[in-house]
């Protein structure tokens, strides 16, 4: 998942496999800087890391911010450890770019003319959410967040900070009601709470995300009408499923999108760009 504004360094979302895919469409020639927020640690958000090509070239540089894992572990230490042989052949420091690594919680940044706000998550182990304002337009990622094992409905207080009257929602939503039922604590929840925590804070858009691996892009497309349909009776302007690929364009100019494009919907150019890629993984 990446975010570009005219006059912003990009800002990716994560270091997943989508990151390959993205790094194509950057400079190779080592004049690349970007910034990359990590929610946190499991594999499937940061194995992309050796293959982001804009990196692996003298002279680039690559800010990533993450949770750090546990008290006297930093971030940069987390890397190293997973990021070796013999699970990988080459560590961060064996990149030919120069690969920073800033342990974040809780605290907002300022990055150039984009500001970032990071606060703590509920999903397995320290996670972060992110709401990034670049270019006139606000987007919140929260790709993994556990809903209360209770039953209730009930919104963290820094989840709600997070989205409040955000352009986009990007939010985990791996879960159908019965698989949760059996995955309580797996750290995720359903399409319906993420429409709920959307329309709770007041969200514009919503991008179901995380989608659940064992599930094909058609499955995921059967469950969207549903969440469309609740979206719309909770006041969302649209609801859709985040896929490889996908470019959304958000422009501070035009205070609404057009309600309820036909699905999947097409690109269009404007001020910023969000491109969202499908997670597979947990
Ligand atoms: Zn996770
Ligand atoms: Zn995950």
């Amino acid at each position: 998942m990446a975010l570009e504004s005219p006059g912003c360094e990009p800002v990716v979302l994560d270091l997943g496999t989508g990151l390959r895919r993205f790094g194509q469409t950057l400079p190779q020639d080592g004049s690349f800087r970007g910034h990359a927020f990590v929610t946190h640690l499991h594999w499937d958000h940061v194995q992309g890391l050796p293959f982001f090509t804009p990196v692996l070239v003298p002279g680039a540089r690559l800010d990533v911010y993450a949770p750090p894992p546990q008290a006297g572990v930093s971030v940069s230490d987390a890397f190293h450890d997973f990021m070796r042989p013999p699970y990988f052949p080459v560590r961060p420091c064996d990149l030919h770019g120069e690969v920073v690594f800033h342990d974040v919680a809780d605290c907002e940044l300022q990055l150039g003319s984009a500001r970032v706000v990071v606060r703590s998550v509920p999903h397995v182990g320290p996670t972060n959410g992110y709401r990034i304002e670049m270019g006139g337009a606000s987007v919140v990622y929260v790709s993994d967040h556990q809903q209360p094992c209770d039953g209730t409905d009930r919104i963290d207080e820094a989840v709600l900070d997070l989205c409040r009257g955000a352009d986009l929602l990007i939010h985990d939503a791996q879960f159908t009601e019965p698989e949760l039922a059996r995955k309580r604590d797996w750290g995720h929840c359903t399409l319906e709470y993420a429409v709920h925590v959307a329309a709770t804070a007041g969200v514009r858009r919503l991008a179901l995300f995380h989608h659940d691996p064992a599930r094909s892009d058609e499955a995921v497309d059967r469950l969207l009408p549903g969440a469309r349909e609740l979206g719309r009776e909770r006041g969302l302007d649209e609801v859709l499923a985040a896929a490889e690929g996908l470019t959304i364009c958000l422009s501070p100019s035009s205070p609404s999108p057009p309600p309820w494009p036909p699905w999947p919907p097409s690109s269009s150019s404007s001020s910023s760009g969000v491109r969202p890629k499908a997670s597979r993984t947990a």
